[in-house]
């Protein structure tokens, strides 16, 4: 860690000691002298903030007066009850850097012009996020939105962008379209996508079947990226495509165990961060709940700064189906691995002591008996287990996919 950083630190910890009422109590309770934490090592002196204090004590995480909050944004609350994040201004400048770093980190310059595929309202922060680096890195920016595949397209053709930003999973739809009405999508202006909200890799790397399906139809460069509203912050991959990178200036990372010590390099653990330099709503020790491999040696770009590996998926998330843990993460990647597939829902279930039933939701037409033991071999031979299938037109399956008020497609419900 630089000195820098660890100043960074050291100014977070007295800063929310002093404004943020939850961390006032967190170190008083705890018998805690703020001034005693000066480097990342002494983080483990202090107790993890979690979800359920975010959920239940919101407010007691805001550090200034309401007229100063800039941007009202709340997380997307997949598991739970939507988070309200305070940004104020100096949060915002924050952010512009962050997602610039990262987009730089990805390969951009000035020189591009990146189509924005994501809700730029909606009380979402990633959207604004890139528009904000994007103008901050002096690169030109396109706001098509999320979904309309004909206006993406004349977006393309009018505009002739470098770089899309975009959910992985809505690339082959878009790609489907090209085809079907004639448009040369392999000559197209575009050079590479940052693929957010769902990883593109193996844990080693390698394309996951996703990036295989984007990457062996179109001659583009695929980044990813992995970033939250509580962290403020993104880990990007460089052209290397080894993990994402951390920005030691935004964050402190620790990546635990169970016990909550610090993994190996190289091995899985639960995402924690402490936010620096966060004005509105910083947080110490938050535990993400996701799941990534950490990876503390250099990178083949020279960057050394620790990686992390695509998120396996959300603690919570794991699923127990006969006897198995199963990530949905893993139910994804078959299914994609299926041409015939172009939309699917995976449905989960809780049933009696603590196991899991997993449903797939597909459209009708594949609801044939020839198509059904072709899934049930690939599930068997990838994860050892055969899963319940549901039939519902395409348009209605659509329909509980892409929600109106959903920032993602909903690939994975709970019933
Ligand atoms: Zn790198």
């Amino acid at each position: 860690m630089t000195e820098s950083s660890n100043d960074k630190l050291k100014s977070l910890i007295k800063y929310a000691s002093e404004n943020s009422l939850f961390y006032q109590k967190m170190f008083a309770n705890n018998g805690i002298d703020p001034l005693s934490i000066s480097d990342a090592s002494d983080l483990s002196k202090l107790p993890f903030t979690t979800k359920d204090d975010l959920a239940n004590f919101n407010n007691d995480f805001l550090c200034v007066p309401k007229n100063k909050v800039a941007d009202f944004v709340t997380t997307s609350g997949t598991l739970s009850e939507p988070v309200t994040f305070y940004l104020t201004q100096n949060d915002l400048d924050r952010l512009a850097f962050n997602e610039a770093s990262s987009l730089q980190c990805a390969g951009g310059t000035s020189d591009d012009i990146y189509q924005l595929m994501t809700t730029i309202d909606k009380r979402f922060m990633a959207g604004l996020a890139y528009n904000l680096g994007i103008n901050k890195m002096g690169a030109g920016i396109i706001r098509v939105g999320p979904g309309a595949p004909y206006l993406q397209w004349d977006s393309i053709l009018r505009f002739s962008p470098t770089v899309l930003i975009a959910i992985p999973s809505f690339i082959p739809k878009l790609l489907d379209y090209a085809r079907d009405n004639n448009i040369d999508f392999k000559s197209s202006s575009i050079k590479s996508i940052v693929c957010i909200g769902e990883p593109i890799r193996n844990s080693d790397f390698s394309f996951n079947e996703l990036g295989k399906r984007i990457t062996s139809q179109w001659d583009v460069k695929l980044y990813s990226t992995y970033a939250s509203t509580e962290m403020g912050a993104a880990f990007t991959e460089c052209t290397a495509g080894n993990g994402g990178h951390l920005n030691p200036d935004l964050l402190v990372l620790e990546v635990i165990d169970d016990e909550g010590n610090l993994v190996e390099n190289g091995a899985v653990g639960e995402v924690v961060v402490t936010t620096l330099g966060v004005e509105g709503m910083p947080l110490i020790r938050y535990k993400t709940g996701d799941l990534c491999n950490v990876h503390y040696d250099a990178c083949a770009c020279g960057n050394k700064a620790t990686r992390l590996g695509p998120v396996l998926g959300r603690k919570q998330q794991m699923i127990k189906f006969k006897g198995t843990t199963i990530f949905p993460l893993a139910i994804f990647d078959v299914l994609d691995m299926m041409e015939e597939v172009s939309i699917y829902q995976v449905e989960i279930s809780k049933c009696e002591f603590g196991n899991d039933n997993i449903a797939i939701i597909l459209p009708k037409e594949l609801d044939n008996a020839e198509f059904g033991s072709k899934m049930n071999h690939l599930f068997k031979s990838k994860l050892r287990v055969t899963p319940n299938y549901k039939y519902l037109t395409e348009q209605e399956l659509s329909l509980k996919i892409f929600k109106e008020d959903k920032r993602k497609p909903e690939k994975l419900i709970y019933v």
